[in-house]
């Protein structure tokens, strides 16, 4: 991949890894709170109290850590991307060394393997 390419995708991970620990620490704040997140006029990207309107308070916890959860998950993927980045192994599949296509990695910018790999991935062990 080329340098420039690389360094707009680390631009682009270190924005994303903002955000999504952003969210993950007004999540955590609002699940500590019971989801009543009323009258505190902080916002983030995921509306909260709207889904706090719609369900249980046990519900909307739970969709609250689920969340959190996946956010911590996509935060530690990003953390390697941008290893990976640092040490110029960005873009190439764990698995088969291939490089990742670009399309995917647009999709995908902290996609660890080849779309290939992956799907033989899901294959060998379904969810
Ligand atoms: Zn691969």
């Amino acid at each position: 991949m080329e340098k420039t390419d690389q360094k707009a995708f680390r631009t682009f991970l270190l924005e994303l890894r903002r955000r999504l620990a952003a969210n993950v620490s007004h999540m955590q704040q609002e699940a500590m709170d019971g989801g009543n997140a009323a009258g505190r006029g902080e916002l983030s990207d995921i509306s909260l109290e709207h889904l706090a309107d719609r369900g249980s308070d046990t519900f909307t916890k739970d969709l609250m850590l689920g969340m959190i959860e996946d956010n911590e998950a996509e935060i530690i993927d990003i953390d390697r991307a941008l290893e990976k980045i640092g040490d110029g192994t960005y873009g190439i599949c764990e698995s088969c060394r291939d490089n990742i296509s670009m399309a995917r990695i647009k999709a995908i910018p902290f996609a660890r393997l080849c779309i290939k790999c992956k799907q033989d991935q899901e294959k060998q062990a379904p969810a």
